[in-house]
């Protein structure tokens, strides 16, 4: 059976120089394509009322969370810090209730980048909102303006996890994120880090919790370094 896979969407509200000025409901091709050259069958969920969550859910096989703005600190008790970036309070409202519905229907989740952040927040856990405020930044973590097909820094993964199955001990991710995990979820595990220790992909504790997250961009590597393709197939066909 093919899996149907729901995307949660993205929303363009401000921008004048494109569309026409018309807001859009989208999500980056990239994820699209992965899914489809995965076996998939892509659904893109645009973002709405949190009541909607559980009938949403109810349609997929799975989940995948992308990237995009910055989580808004109230939803780990925090106030905004200066160095905060764009906030989109009703995407992540809607995010979070896809996130505990696909947990309540046991439906595996693939997050990428705030995606992973944002599973860790549902899940109790807290973010940095800005690396600056992390006392042993010492990575380059927001590599522009370097392209995203470029790798640019390294990763370790800890034995006993996806990410080590499909990668071995040490891999080299592209890097795009000026948050990153604080307190983990009691119900994460850390299964790779950067060396300077900044999270860089989560799985679940449970085992029939299916969660796989990354910090870093597949879906801009995936058709160069077919290692990052490992991770859509992964999703998709085993998650
Ligand atoms: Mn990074």
């Amino acid at each position: 059976m093919t899996k149907i896979i729901g995307i949660a969407g993205n929303q363009i509200i401000q921008s004048v120089d494109v569309f026409n000025g018309n807001h859009v409901s989208y999500t980056p091709q990239a994820f699209v394509t992965a899914i489809q050259k995965s076996g998939g069958l892509p659904i893109v969920l645009p973002i709405s009322d949190g009541q909607n969550a559980a009938a949403y859910i109810s349609k997929i096989d799975k989940l995948l969370l992308a990237g995009g703005q910055d989580i808004s600190p109230d939803f780990f008790g925090e106030e905004p810090h200066p160095k905060l970036e764009e906030t989109n309070r009703n995407r992540d409202v809607f995010e979070l209730a896809l996130i505990k519905e696909a947990i309540k229907q046991k439906k595996p989740i693939f997050a990428v980048c705030r995606g992973m952040q944002l599973l860790n927040v549902a899940l109790d856990g807290t973010l940095y909102q800005d690396l600056s405020l992390y006392s042993d930044w010492t990575v380059k973590h927001g590599q522009e303006p370097t392209q995203p097909q470029f790798a640019t820094h390294s990763i370790q993964m800890e034995k006993d996890s996806i990410l080590h199955q499909l990668f071995g001990e040490k891999y080299h991710v592209n890097s795009y994120h000026h948050q990153a995990i604080n307190s983990l979820a009691p119900s994460l595990k850390i299964t790779a880090r950067s060396s300077d220790g900044i999270v860089e992909a989560i799985e679940s504790v449970e085992t029939d919790q299916r969660i796989l997250g990354v910090q870093w961009h597949p879906e801009l590597r995936f058709d160069v370094d077919k290692n990052e393709f490992k991770l859509f197939d992964y999703f998709v066909n085993q998650l």
